[in-house]
């Protein structure tokens, strides 16, 4: 499937997004106040966002819970309703831009929307478009039992299990290395 600049943005950014959510109780929130919230949305290069307040923050922190369910999803179905939920609730105004020097591409938040809205729609259809060309299963979770981080299997032969080989999928092959030792030990 071909993969244009922004929809590479807009990938990026919602593993981002989706990755920065506590895994559990004891580790910290990734987006603890507006402040970090604003370095995200400077990170990512979201366009178009004004002052951002804790009401942002709030609704960002919702929409980010939805993503990772989308994620998780079992099958493109389920994965299918929660994108349209998401999009439905940002509202969309499909348009031509090449802003900042980029290529023509199109932008779906409204004009004016809050950012949260702006992610929800644009992360949304980046996310709806794997589910169009089949490919659904490619929006994944790491299968480390202590990662579990999201992301997007962009390999061919969609063979990807870890967010990051050199971390996770080593980690798991030096856990197992020790497992077996122990074993032929004991
Ligand atoms: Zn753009
Ligand atoms: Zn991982």
């Amino acid at each position: 499937m071909l993969i244009t600049h922004d929809t590479r943005c807009a990938l990026d950014t919602v593993v981002d997004l989706v990755n920065t959510a506590p895994e559990d109780d004891t580790t910290p929130d990734g987006l603890p106040d507006v402040g970090a919230l604003e370095v995200f949305v400077r990170d990512h290069e979201v366009s178009e966002v004004g002052v951002l307040t804790e009401f942002d923050l709030a609704a960002v922190r919702k929409i980010r819970g939805r993503f990772a369910a989308v994620f998780a999803a079992p099958d493109a179905r389920t994965a299918a309703g929660l994108i349209n939920e998401l999009i439905a609730a940002a509202g969309t105004t499909p348009r031509l831009t090449d802003h900042d020097g980029y290529d023509w591409h199109v932008h779906y938040f409204a004009p004016g929307a809050s950012v949260a809205d702006h992610l929800a729609a644009d992360c949304g259809m980046a996310l709806a478009f794997f589910v169009v060309a089949g490919e659904q299963e490619r929006l994944r979770r790491c299968e480390a039992p202590d990662c579990r981080h999201a992301f997007v299997d962009l390999s061919r032969n969609r063979s990807r299990r870890y967010c990051d080989s050199r971390t996770c999928g080593n980690r798991l092959h030096v856990a197992a290395y020790r497992a077996r030792r122990k074993e032929a030990a004991g």
